[in-house]
């Protein structure tokens, strides 16, 4: 499928590696120049690299979702040199889990400071240009536990419902400016996320999907990019599962 994104500017958090490298990548194949982020010099060089290597329209930056000013000033540069992302995919995000008695504060912090403010924060910064152009794409990545909570993850989990509720809200605010505001919600990805997690706790995810295999990156990937495109115009405060049938609302 040619999603036509040609003309379109992309910014992806977490590009350096996962899901927002798949998405990074798969954005640029189908035309978009993509600014994609990692929160070091070196990480962003590589994804720059990486673009170049594979001779896509793209480049690195650097950023941290969770500083304000990082983020204003990079919108500001952008939009200085006339290369505001149309195109947003709040990708960036972490875990630090622990069961409720057990957290403490910072950990309950440090994922919603990640994984819910800077969403607002990121998203607000790109919705200006996004309004004067009457066009855009806010694409967020949520997760399955957002749907259906899980033992060990309530701040991740009240992180990613909340993404959830406040891109409806955002769907209403901005429809009448074609600018759509969707989430994205994978299941169990082999990732860096899930990479760590003990090989009991892998089978025992497994017998719960009924594809009986954890998704890839590219499977998330070809979802954000179709959510990207004009192919889905009419598509808006969605929030739609890529989790190979593990949780059905
Ligand atoms: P990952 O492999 O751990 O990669 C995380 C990415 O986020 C990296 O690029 C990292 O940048 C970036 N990041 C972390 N903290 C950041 C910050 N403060 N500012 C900017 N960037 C930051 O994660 P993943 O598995 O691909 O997950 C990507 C998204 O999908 C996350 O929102 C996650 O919650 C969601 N998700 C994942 C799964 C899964 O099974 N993997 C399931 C559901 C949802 P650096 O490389 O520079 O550290």
């Amino acid at each position: 499928m040619n999603l036509n994104l040609e003309g379109k500017i992309a910014l992806v958090s977490g590009a350096s590696r996962g899901i927002g490298k798949a998405v990074a990548k798969l954005l640029a194949e189908q035309g978009a120049y993509v600014f994609g982020s990692a929160t070091t010099a070196e990480g962003a060089d590589a994804v720059t690299d990486s673009f170049r290597e594979q001779r896509l329209p793209g480049e690195g930056v650097l950023l941290d979702v969770t500083n304000n000013e990082n983020v204003e000033s990079l919108i500001t540069t952008l939009s200085s040199q006339n290369k505001a992302p149309s195109i947003l995919v709040n990708n960036a995000g972490i875990t630090c889990d622990n069961l409720v008695l057990r957290m403490d504060d910072e950990e309950w912090y440090r994922v919603i400071e990640t994984n819910l403010n800077a969403v607002y924060r990121l998203t607000k910064a790109c919705l200006k240009p996004m309004f004067r152009a009457r066009w855009g794409r806010i694409i967020s990545i949520g997760s399955v536990v957002g749907l259906s909570g899980n033992a060990g993850q309530a701040n991740y989990t009240a992180a990613k419902a909340g993404v959830a509720g406040f891109s409806r809200t955002l769907a209403q605010e901005m429809g009448s400016r074609h600018i759509t505001v969707n989430v994205v919600a994978p299941g169990f990805i082999e990732t860096d996320m899930t990479a760590l997690l003990p090989d009991m706790v892998k089978d025992e995810m497994l017998k719960r999907i009924p594809m009986k295999r954890l998704g890839n990156i590219e499977d998330v990937a070809a979802l954000v990019a179709f959510l990207a495109s004009d192919a889905a115009n009419y598509i808006t405060g969605e929030t739609i599962s890529v989790n190979g049938g593990m949780y059905m609302a």
